[in-house]
């Protein structure tokens, strides 16, 4: 469990590249208030257990609810005070050698915090100073993947709304239900994350429906559709090095070529209202011309997204991976309409119709390799993430080998238009082995 924490951390707390982008436009006062809060609240369970201790004697009737929250609390603490995952994050950040950045300082100081309890001056000390260093973005992903990594490793542990899948906060939005309801998805989440129940007078400087915040959100199709993504996400507007490609000759030859290495693992299937994703435990790999990236997760579009002289296929399946250094790299599966493909039924018995909680189902191994061709040939191209924040320096490799996906499965997958249009290549070159 304890490994499973430290993977997901360092997946987050490494990257920069707003894969996991938390797109929500917010001040850096409010971001900075939930850190504190997170720093308040581990204060405050110590304070709690003492109060639950004294209210036992006073009233018990008081005190089942008053305990439920102590136990969240601990199971939080719990999780960080073997020490392993700092040991983990420290031990992956001893073997650079150049200096770390504010965001990673943040999070191995949140970690130590986490591990260390608020009792060490110095370490709250560090934890305040990385602070300072980064932007409300990295603070916030420092939270939410110490949130969202207890939540997936099985802890009983609230995750601010602020840290669901995009989906999640755009429904909302968009529904305009009261803040509350978004806290649903987030399974054994609840409302007061904030620790609102705890200390009402957070209420004003939550982002829960408050008239100061704005989730920015999108779709495939009108208002907040591809062409308009770029007033809420600049690099959607302006990037000239944007995916999806229409892939056409003339190509350049390269030499080198592309190795999976992927592996078995439970089945951790999430529908985040963009798409169907798994998300993979740490493990598996591929090799792109012998430098390992490791398979973050990957995720469906219909119909595919690239197209190739001019035509897309049925769908694509995306392989998101991700080096030490942050550099992403998608490999790119076409499905092409055939025979029932046995991993993708698999997958689909599992994946929620609608947009919810990653869901975990019990035993269930999964492994990528089985959505894979024999054939390795790719064209490969620089692009950039194919949804919001529209991210470049994603290095896309396309399987020219097809798999199958039947008719059923097809109308089987929740989204009936999920891919973003042709970009322009702006003159950039497309490579095959
Ligand atoms: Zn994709």
């Amino acid at each position: 469990m304890i490994r499973t924490i430290a993977i997901i951390l360092l997946a987050l707390s490494t990257g920069g590249a707003g894969y996991f982008g938390w797109t929500q436009k917010k001040s850096s006062t409010a971001a900075t208030a939930q850190v504190a809060e997170l720093t308040e609240k581990v204060e405050e369970a110590d304070k709690k257990i003492e109060a639950a201790a004294e209210e036992l004697a006073a009233s018990k009737e008081l005190l089942p609810p008053l305990m439920t929250k102590v136990q969240e609390l601990d199971a939080v603490k719990a999780a960080f005070s073997t020490g392993v995952v700092l040991k983990d994050l420290e031990a992956a950040y001893a073997k650079e050698k150049k200096g770390l950045s504010p965001e990673r300082q943040l999070g191995l100081a949140g970690v130590r915090l986490l591990t260390n309890g608020t009792k060490d001056p110095a370490t709250v000390e560090a934890f305040q100073k990385a602070l300072e260093m980064t932007d409300w973005k990295a603070q916030q992903k420092v939270i939410c993947a110490a949130q969202n990594a207890l939540a997936a490793a099985g802890q009983k542990v609230k995750v601010m709304s602020e840290c669901l899948p995009e989906g999640a906060e755009a429904k909302k939005d968009s529904h305009g239900a009261p803040a509350g309801k978004a806290d649903a998805h987030a399974a054994p989440a609840g409302k007061d994350a904030h620790g609102k129940d705890a200390h009402g007078k957070d209420a004003q400087k939550d982002s829960h429906g408050t008239a100061s915040t704005h989730a920015a959100h999108w779709e495939y199709q009108g208002a907040m559709g591809p062409e308009n993504w770029g007033k809420e996400f600049p690099t959607c507007g302006r990037g000239k090095s944007q995916a999806p490609l229409n892939i056409k000759g003339p190509f350049e030859k390269v030499r080198f070529n592309v190795a999976p290495d992927y592996k078995q693992g439970q089945l951790k299937v999430v529908n985040n209202g963009h798409t169907i994703q798994v998300n993979v435990p740490g493990g598996s790999k591929i090799r792109i011309d012998g430098k390992p990236f490791d398979l973050v997760q990957f995720h469906f579009h219909r119909p595919s997204e690239e197209h190739i002289d001019g035509k897309p296929s049925a769908m694509v399946i995306h392989f998101v991976h991700k080096n030490a250094e942050g550099e992403l790299a998608v490999l790119g599966v076409m499905l092409r309409e055939g025979n029932e493909n046995p991993g993708i039924k698999t997958l689909w018995t599992h994946a929620p119709k609608s947009e919810g909680p990653e869901v975990v189902p019990d035993g269930v191994m999964f492994n990528p390799a089985n959505l894979l061709p024999r054939e390795m040939d790719f064209f490969h191209y620089d692009g950039s993430l194919t949804t919001p924040p529209c991210t470049e320096k994603v290095k896309f490799y396309i399987l020219k080998t097809q798999v199958n996906v039947s008719k059923e499965q097809m109308a089987e997958f929740p989204f009936k238009m999920n891919a973003r249009p042709i970009q322009p290549a702006n003159g950039r070159p497309i490579y095959t082995n």
